[in-house]
């Protein structure tokens, strides 16, 4: 009876398997490698190719970014679709048009208008922020309304019943857009939108009155309406009035997902919420949390391009060597057997970069050498640059943004660490397990449901984790963890190895996220709008 009730199961399985697909539109202000910043151009540039080869047709629209760089060359195979569109909002008719490119089973548009072609990354440049985000985003969530009905992609369009993946605050007017301005006039009646939030922290919130270049429905100001509380208002007369774009998102959106299950619980709190915490709360029984994945070909010690040497699980020799080669490549002293400790990201305080550097002094009194690779906030990038001829033997600070490298600083580093006050997702920690390097990780979000914490007397004494989580958010707890690990390292090879092994072997594809993002499709279109 089991062997018969496990081939029905098997069955019902594969039937299900090749079931439903769906028309997925991801929204996104990047996309690797066409564009990328951080996490979310990973998650744009790897989950929809997964979505695809499991069936689903799939479009991803994004900007087309061109600053006058080498990155300028990724969208070089992107072709013109000679498809000129007005948008109108910002007291004007605004005209965009579209390239495409079909890759990877994926259908990858970018929306083309002056305000994207400029020097710098999508957000800003060397001064900050652009001033013009509003618009540049606000044509985007427009064009990307109206791709799925006008582009006739591979011969035909993907037509009104699609499901939106709107990725962060950038994207965040399309769910508004699909209720004030297409469903009212039966259009997209039974398309789905799920927000997808890779970080709360940003929102988009401008000044009230600029509500009304957005493109919408006068009467739809209540859905974007932002008040800021009295302590951020900046004068007697503020009256704190705002509008802020994920808040109309998190109210007219179908479903809501955040990039790891701890952070779906953190949004909803005061400490995690921004602000929309009691919104997210009020909208929980439609929000859920599923882990990122990673593209494990782009990040696979055994064949990486970037790399000095390749190694997998089963044969670490290759490890030391892409060590050896990155002291050489920074000027480092070439000392195989001294702890060296890694930081990859944006220099934020999110990342918990001034943790970082006022405990820097007493770590480098160690026997050990630490690499910083990042760019962002000026007054890091300055210390960086200061620390690097303070301590010319042992610290390295690279600053910029730049792939390579980073593939190289997770493959030869023992260590890396991540003291990010809060962290969505984060997906260096992963690729640091993929390579061998042992994370030390700020017990928060998904560093929480990623990283599990070592135990060397588990498992019968040959111990069980894959690094180390230290909590609260403090120089001492960080240090004591470090310092931990460097111990480890120094006097605990088989523990150490076996650490190593433990993270090399943890399944991070995206195979597994991408099936649970099906069932949220399913759940999308269960309820009506
Ligand atoms: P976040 O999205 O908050 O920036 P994640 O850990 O989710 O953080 O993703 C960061 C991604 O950006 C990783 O792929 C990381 O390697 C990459 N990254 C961040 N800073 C740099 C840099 N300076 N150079 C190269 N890659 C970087």
């Amino acid at each position: 009876v089991t062997d018969v009730q496990e081939k029905q199961e098997e069955i019902e399985e594969d039937v299900s398997e090749t079931k439903v697909t769906y028309n997925v539109v991801f929204v996104t202000a990047e996309a690797a490698p066409y564009s990328k910043t951080g996490g979310l151009g990973d998650v744009c540039g790897s989950l929809p190719i997964a979505l695809a080869a499991r069936g689903h047709r799939v479009m991803v629209i994004s900007p087309r970014y061109l600053n006058g760089t080498d990155s300028d060359k990724s969208f070089a195979s992107a072709l013109d679709l000679n498809q000129r569109i007005k948008i109108f909002c910002f007291g004007g008719a605004q005209e965009v048009s579209f390239f495409h490119e079909y890759r990877d089973g994926v259908d990858w548009v970018f929306i083309d208008h002056p305000s994207y072609h400029r020097p710098g990354n999508p957000y800003g440049d060397n001064l900050g922020a652009f001033g013009d985000n509003q618009f540049r985003f606000t044509l985007l969530c427009h064009a990307a309304c109206e791709a799925p009905l006008v582009l006739p992609l591979g011969g035909y369009t993907y037509g009104e019943k699609c499901l939106f993946l709107v990725n962060d605050w950038h994207a965040g007017l399309v769910p508004v857009l699909l209720a004030s301005k297409y469903r009212p006039f039966g259009v997209y009646r039974e398309a789905r939108s799920i927000l997808v939030i890779h970080n709360l922290a940003h929102q988009g919130v401008e000044p009230a009155a600029s509500y009304k270049n957005l493109g919408l429905p006068q009467e739809w100001y209540g859905a974007l309406e932002w008040v800021f509380p009295t302590w951020a208002r900046t004068h007697a007369l503020d009256t704190g009035e705002a509008v802020n774009v994920l808040k109309g998102a998190v109210v007219t959106a179908d479903r809501i997902l955040t990039v790891s299950e701890a952070y779906s619980w953190e949004v909803t709190t005061i400490e995690g919420g921004y602000g929309l915490h009691d919104l997210l709360r009020s909208r929980k029984s439609v929000l859920n949390g599923i882990t990122n994945g990673i593209d494990v070909a782009e990040w696979d010690p055994s064949s990486d391009e970037h790399i000095a040497s390749h190694y997998s699980a089963d044969d670490l020799s290759g490890k030391v060597q892409c060590k050896i080669s990155l002291q050489k490549e920074l000027g480092l002293p070439v000392r195989p057997e001294v702890p060296l400790i890694g930081f990859i990201g944006r220099l934020d305080y999110q990342k918990g970069i001034d943790l970082i550097r006022l405990a820097t002094p007493e770590l480098l009194q160690d026997d050990v050498q630490f690499v910083m690779l990042g760019s962002g906030d000026p007054q890091y990038e300055d210390w960086m640059r200061m620390a690097e001829s303070n301590y010319r033997d042992k610290f390295r600070g690279w600053v910029g943004f730049n792939v390579p490298i980073s593939h190289r600083i997770t493959s030869g580093c023992d260590i890396l660490l991540m003291p990010s006050r809060f962290e969505p997702c984060g997906l260096n920690q992963l690729y640091a397990m993929r390579y061998g390097t042992v994370p030390v990780v700020h017990a928060t979000g998904g560093l929480r449901d990623t990283v599990e914490n070592f135990n060397p007397y588990a498992g019968e004494g040959s111990g069980e984790g894959t690094g180390w989580l230290f909590s609260p958010l403090t120089t001492e707890s960080m240090l004591g963890a470090l310092r931990t690990a460097m111990q480890t390292y120094r006097e605990h090879k088989e523990s150490w190895e076996g650490l190593m092994r433990r993270g090399m072997k943890r399944d991070f594809t995206w195979e597994s996220a991408a099936k649970q993002y099906e069932q949220v499709f399913e759940w999308a279109f269960i309820d009506p709008p």
